[in-house]
C-alpha cells in the first residue's frame, strides 16, 4: 500500500526534528548567529559539491540583512530581486548594495505581466497565499482537483492525507462561509460565492517564475531571508527541513530560520544596514525591545495577503494619503465585469469586512478614526 503522509513524516523523523528546532529558537542572538553561520558554510560546500552556484534572494529588511550579513561572514554572491514591486525606498538600498533587479514574467506575445493584469485575468491576492490557492482551487474545479476540493470543505482528507476527519486542509469557517459556495451541490452546504476571482498566482508570474528562470539559467540555488517565528506555510516547511534543504525539486539556505524578528533587527543594527525609509528608524524601547518606527513588514503595494489582520489605516489607507489617484484606481477601477462595470480592491474587501472607505462606520471601537489620525498629523 502506498505510504501516507503520516508514515512519511514518521520515516523521516519529522516529529524530533521539529522539536529541536522549537529548542533552537529559544537560543540567544549569538549561539544563534554562530548556528546560521556555521550552517550556511555547510550550504556553500554542499553546493560546490553538487558542482551549484548560489545567490542571495532579497526582497525587504530581513533578507536585506541577510545579504550584508554573508558578505560579512565571507560569503559572496549575487542577489537578484523582483525589485520592481518593493517600495521605492526598499529599491533605491537595493541598488545602492548591488541587488539585481528581475522583471515581472512575459506572455507569448512579448508583453510583461503587471500585477493589475495577473489580478484581471486570475484573481485577487486576497487573505493569504495559502488560502487564496484553495479558493483558487474552488474556483477552477476538475477532476484531478476533486480529493482536494473536498478536503478544503470538510477536512477529509483522502488516502495519501491518511483518510484524516478534520485536516487542516478545511478553510477557516469564516473563509467557508463567504467562499466556499463552489461546492455547495456536491457538498450539500449552503456557503457564499463572491462575484471576482480570487488566486494566488500573482508571486509566480511576477516573482517567483522570473527569479527561478534567473536561477535555472545561472545554475543557481537561492540563500533566503524566511524565518519561521514569521508563521504560515513558511513556519512549517522551515521546522520540517531546517536551515538547509536539498530536495528533489527544491534547494535553498534559510540561514535565519530560527531567528525572531528582534534577533535580525539586532544583527541590522550591528551591521548598520541602510535601512529603507519606508520601515523609518529601528529604535529600543524602555523594556529593550527593537522595533521598526515605519513599516513593520513590507509588501507590494497592491497586494491584499494579510489585510484582513490589519488595523486602519492600513495599506490601502496609507497609499490613499501618498498617491489619492492610485488609490482610487485600486479600489474602484481595476477590473471590468461582464456588463462592463468596472471594480477593483474596494468590492474584494467589503465582501471580506475590511473598511476602506472614509466612513465613520469603517473605525472598529478602539480604533483611531481615519479622520483623526488624519487631523492629528
Ligand atoms: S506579494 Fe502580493 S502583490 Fe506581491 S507578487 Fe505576491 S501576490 Fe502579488
Amino acid at each position: 500500500m502506498k505510504e501516507n503522509v503520516f508514515q512519511r513524516m514518521e520515516r523521516e523523523g519529522t516529529k524530533e526534528f521539529t522539536k529541536q528546532f522549537m529548542e533552537m529558537q529559544k537560543w540567544d542572538y549569538r549561539t544563534k548567529l554562530f548556528h546560521a553561520a556555521s550552517r550556511a558554510n555547510d550550504f556553500v560546500n554542499e553546493c560546490k559539491r553538487r558542482g551549484l552556484n548560489y545567490h542571495a534572494s532579497v526582497g525587504g529588511l530581513d533578507s536585506i540583512t541577510m545579504l550584508l550579513w554573508l558578505r560579512r561572514i565571507g560569503i559572496e554572491m549575487p542577489a537578484i530581486s523582483a525589485s520592481t514591486l518593493e517600495d521605492k525606498s526598499i529599491q533605491a538600498v537595493h541598488k545602492q548594495i548591488g541587488v539585481v533587479n528581475i522583471p515581472p514574467l512575459k506572455d507569448k506575445d512579448g508583453k510583461t505581466y503587471t500585477k493589475a493584469r495577473v489580478i484581471r485575468d486570475f484573481g485577487f491576492p486576497v487573505i493569504s497565499k495559502e488560502i487564496a490557492a484553495k479558493i483558487e482551487l474552488l474556483q477552477n474545479p476538475s477532476e484531478k482537483n476533486k480529493t482536494v476540493r473536498h478536503a478544503i470543505i470538510t477536512g477529509e482528507t483522502g488516502e495519501y492525507g491518511g483518510n484524516q476527519k478534520n485536516s487542516r486542509m478545511k478553510l477557516a469557517q469564516k473563509w467557508l462561509d463567504l467562499f466556499g459556495g463552489y461546492e455547495n451541490e456536491t457538498e450539500g452546504v449552503h456557503y457564499g460565492v463572491p462575484d471576482f476571482k480570487v488566486s494566488s498566482k500573482c508571486c509566480y508570474y511576477l516573482k517567483e517564475r522570473p527569479c527561478g528562470i534567473w536561477a535555472k539559467e545561472h545554475n543557481s540555488v537561492p540563500f533566503v531571508g524566511l524565518m519561521a517565528s514569521e508563521g504560515g506555510r513558511r513556519e512549517k516547511a522551515l521546522k520540517m527541513h531546517g536551515c538547509n534543504y536539498f530536495g528533489a525539486t527544491s534547494i535553498r539556505c534559510a540561514p535565519f530560520a530560527i531567528f525572531s524578528r528582534q534577533d535580525v533587527l539586532q544583527l541590522a543594527l550591528d551591521l548598520n544596514v541602510p535601512v529603507p525609509s519606508i520601515y523609518g528608524e529601528i529604535v529600543r524601547d524602555p523594556d529593550g525591545t527593537l522595533r521598526t518606527t515605519g513599516a513593520e513588514r513590507t509588501g507590494c503595494s497592491l497586494c491584499g495577503f494579510g489585510i484582513h489582520l490589519e488595523q486602519r489605516p492600513n495599506r490601502f489607507d496609507k497609499l490613499r494619503e501618498r498617491n489619492p489617484k492610485e488609490w482610487e484606481y485600486l479600489m474602484t477601477h481595476l477590473v471590468q465585469d461582464e456588463s462592463g462595470e468596472w471594480y477593483g480592491w474596494g468590492k474584494v474587501l467589503d465582501y471580506i469586512g475590511v473598511g476602506w472607505q472614509d466612513e465613520p462606520g469603517d473605525v472598529l471601537p478602539g480604533q483611531i478614526s481615519f479622520f483623526e489620525q488624519r487631523s492629528k498629523e
